[in-house]
């Protein structure tokens, strides 16, 4: 018997920038994490501002950009949220296409081939490699317009509620050529609290690229930075007996990964980052013995090697 098994812990922050809560915000998110030694993801959507801020940044976003190229050194990997989290990016031009189909939807359509997604991506892991930062993986930008929301509901229709797997074997692609900073890939789009895994969507060697889908939701404000959506008993209780990290623990899931929103996380004008700090420390107090904070590249990494969990039994976090 190796040393009793430990459950993972990790969770990313989407909608992650510059433009809403300032450079300042992350950096001070940044040393957070790394003070706590905890470890996670947050979204880098390098067209956001309508433009690649890699080029020609502006003092917030070389500023924002300098934190980024150290959120590893602080337990923090770097998603591509893709490149706008509206439409498709026009590279040439620099800008994003007028009219065009919004990327998270994009990712979804049938008719897409693998050269073309993977086209996009390298243009992106391009434009990182400008600012000096390799990107992990990948997260959906999730999107509630009205022709995404018609067009989701269509796909569905048809059975399609899945990315189109040709996004999987351009990822495989790019991590077989070293676009990335690891050898697997992990990519955010399923979510569950119950029904739950980190799945295989392509593998060739010692690449491979996963959906690790996660867990548990957020209860640090969403998107909408609102306080009757802030709850940290949600994923924890101040007597550390209650709470989803608790009962995922208690019934020996091999991982809690939770998300959240830079709206409301961040720490400047967040309502939610002092209950993100109060579980930070409840984990501590609680379950600092029952639990391994990993980033989730890191995760996937030890998950591909192994085949599975079964590193966790061997002391796996360390
Ligand atoms: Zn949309």
């Amino acid at each position: 018997m190796g040393k009793k098994r430990k459950m993972v812990l990790s969770f990313y922050c989407d909608d992650t920038g510059p433009y809403n809560a300032g450079a300042k915000a992350f950096e001070t998110f940044l040393d957070f994490c790394a003070e706590q030694r905890i470890a996670g993801e947050s979204s880098l959507i390098l067209g956001g501002g309508g433009h690649s801020m890699a080029r020609k940044p502006n003092e917030q976003e070389a500023a924002y950009l300098k934190q980024v190229a150290r959120a590893l050194s602080c337990g923090i990997d770097t998603h591509m949220e893709i490149m706008t989290h509206r439409a498709l990016f026009d590279f040439g031009a620099n800008r994003e296409k007028e009219g065009a189909i919004h990327e998270g939807l994009w990712l979804h359509e049938p008719g897409i081939a693998a050269a073309e997604y993977e086209r996009y991506f390298a243009s992106i892991i391009a434009e990182g490699e400008k600012a000096g930062v390799k990107l992990t993986g990948l997260t959906w930008p999730g999107c509630g317009c009205e022709p995404c929301t018609k067009r989701y509901a269509e796909l569905r229709t048809i059975g399609r509620t899945e990315p189109n797997p040709a996004v999987w074997e351009a990822l495989l692609n790019l991590a077989k050529n070293g676009k990335f900073r690891g050898r697997t890939i992990p990519c955010f789009f399923g979510s569950s609290e119950s029904s739950f895994g980190c799945h295989q969507k392509a593998s060739e060697g010692e690449c491979g690229v996963y959906d690790l889908m996660p867990n548990a939701g957020d209860h640090f404000g969403i998107w909408e930075n609102n306080p009757k959506r802030v709850n940290p008993d949600y994923y924890i209780t101040a007597d550390g007996k209650a709470g989803i990290i608790v009962r995922h623990v208690a019934a020996r899931a091999p991982y809690c990964v939770w998300y959240a929103h830079w709206q409301g996380l961040n720490p400047a004008k967040g309502v939610g980052w002092k209950a993100f700090v109060t579980v930070v420390e409840r984990i501590k107090k609680h379950l600092a013995d029952r639990v391994v904070w990993m980033r989730p590249s890191d995760i996937t990494a030890r998950y591909h090697v192994a085949g599975g969990w079964g590193f966790l039994d061997k002391g796996g976090g360390q």
